[in-house]
């Protein structure tokens, strides 16, 4: 089938790749003319495990393109996939001026039927306005459907090519027997669709990362009550995850959740509760509760030090929003780091794919290492703020001896307490009692 994607970013990236995998002829086009540079070359633009071995595939398979020209993917395209950015505005309302250009566009090239997909997450009774607007522009006939993403930075193209579910908000019965044929081979092992109306569909994306949002929300906040009453949060959440009705997923506590998606949607949700007169009380909270919880990290780190760091250095690992990926939109790491280099400190960080990233966000206010353990050299602490695999069985012994004291601050829990105490850390992390050592054989922290 012909497609065309716009937008070359995480979701339109994937979704061209992934759909130009299973044997369709995909055009992308992308306004930043470097990165179209560089995807045609078969270099990825961003880090997702397993993307840049399907880019190159299909590329010299010729089942892939890339472009700066919208026409020309427009011309191609019966299926018209719509992936630009949607970030936050003004009172946390989505941003649509990148999703109406993209519109607008369509709506003055296009030269026949064509099926217009909104995959980018935008404000419930947004394909509505599409129609509108494209009726205004163009006699050629076309549908409008939304078809949101759920994929997860990390394991995008494993959620694409196998997602929990499909949702297709479509008002018709052309369009809808076309995205159901397109998506068959993902939904081989009868994963469901769902078929319903575009403003059912388009809110749908927002209450499903509104209930994971606050799922983390809440153990932050049961985490902060389980510190201050000396109960450990880990063994509460595991127990309380083992209720079939409650599940383990997004209980972990931590410094709260980052990213493109979470932030902007329950902003953008409360936008909608206000805007109709509904005020959205819980995400209003899950919104606060998130926020907060980078503040009682860096809390920890003055408690331990005082409020003055002239003078003290820190290892940070882990940059991105969270493990496998390079994106810092929205990260945990970005407040907490600023709030260290406020309070006068400076900063050794590592971070195994956001090197790049967290360059365009803090330039030379930091030192980068390629080595997580050429941060810690003579640093006071270190900082464990995103859980990347290769954080989780570190040399202990050799962090000891590099760093200045032995102490640790694990902002996702991923160290066991008993092994910490045992080798002699001073360890604080969300959600449970703090580890001190004996003063009498502790390693003096200067
Ligand atoms: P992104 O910023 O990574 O990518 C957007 C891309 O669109 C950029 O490459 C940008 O240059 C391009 N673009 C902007 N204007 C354009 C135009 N006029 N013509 C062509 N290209 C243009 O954003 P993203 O993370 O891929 O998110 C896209 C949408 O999908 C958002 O609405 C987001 O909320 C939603 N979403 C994202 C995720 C995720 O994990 N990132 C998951 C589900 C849904």
């Amino acid at each position: 089938m012909r497609i065309c994607v716009l937008g070359a970013g995480y979701v339109g990236l994937v979704t061209g790749t992934c759909l130009a995998e299973s044997g369709n002829d995909v055009v992308m086009v992308e306004i930043d003319r470097a990165k179209v540079e560089k995807l045609s070359r078969g270099e990825t633009t961003i880090y997702e495990p397993g993307l840049e071995e399907l880019l190159k595939r299909n590329l010299v398979e010729k089942r892939l393109s890339f472009t700066t020209d919208l026409a020309e993917g427009i011309r191609h395209g019966l299926f018209i996939f719509i992936a630009v950015g949607t970030p936050p505005g003004d009172n946390g309302k989505a941003d649509l001026s990148a999703f109406f250009t993209v519109v607008d566009g369509i709506g003055s090239t296009m030269d026949g039927y064509k099926i217009i997909i909104d995959k980018s997450t935008v404000p419930v009774g947004t394909a509505d306005e599409v129609k509108q607007r494209l009726s205004e522009l163009t006699t050629h006939p076309f549908d409008v459907v939304s078809n949101p993403e759920f994929l997860k930075e990390g394991s995008a193209i494993d959620d694409f090519m196998h997602p929990d579910r499909i949702i297709i908000g479509c008002d018709y019965e052309r369009a809808t027997a076309f995205l159901k044929e397109l998506y068959a081979p993902f939904v081989q092992t009868e994963n469901p669709i769902f078929v319903m109306d575009p403003r059912s569909a388009e809110m749908t994306k927002y209450a499903a990362n509104a209930m994971l949002a606050a799922r983390i929300s809440f153990m932050n906040e049961i985490a902060n009550l389980c510190e201050r009453m000396n109960a450990d949060v880990d063994d509460v959440r595991r127990a309380i995850g083992a209720d079939r009705r409650i599940g383990q997923p997004f209980l972990f506590p931590g410094v709260g959740f980052g990213g493109s998606c979470f932030p902007k949607d329950i902003a953008a949700l409360e936008a909608m509760g206000d805007e109709n007169d509904v005020p959205m009380e819980i995400v209003a909270a899950v919104r606060s509760v998130n926020h907060r919880q980078r503040d009682m990290f860096v809390r920890k780190v003055f408690d331990h030090f005082g409020k003055d760091l002239e003078g003290r250095s820190f290892a940070v690992w882990g940059l991105a929003f969270k493990p496998r990926t390079d994106d810092m939109r929205e990260a945990p790491a970005v407040t907490i780091i600023e709030s260290l280099l406020n309070a006068g400190a400076t900063i050794r960080a590592h971070d195994p794919e956001a090197t790049e990233t967290a360059r365009a966000v803090f330039g030379d206010r930091i030192e980068y290492c390629t080595i997580n353990y050429d941060c810690l050299d003579d640093a006071d602490a270190l900082l464990v703020i995103t859980e990347w695999n290769e954080f989780r069985h570190p040399d202990f012994e050799k962090m000891k001896s590099l760093l200045k004291s032995p102490v640790v601050f694990d902002g996702r829990n991923i160290y066991r307490r008993s092994n910490m105490k045992q080798m002699g850390f001073t360890y604080y992390a969300m959600g449970r009692p703090a580890v001190v050592p004996d003063p009498s054989t502790a390693t003096a922290s200067s």
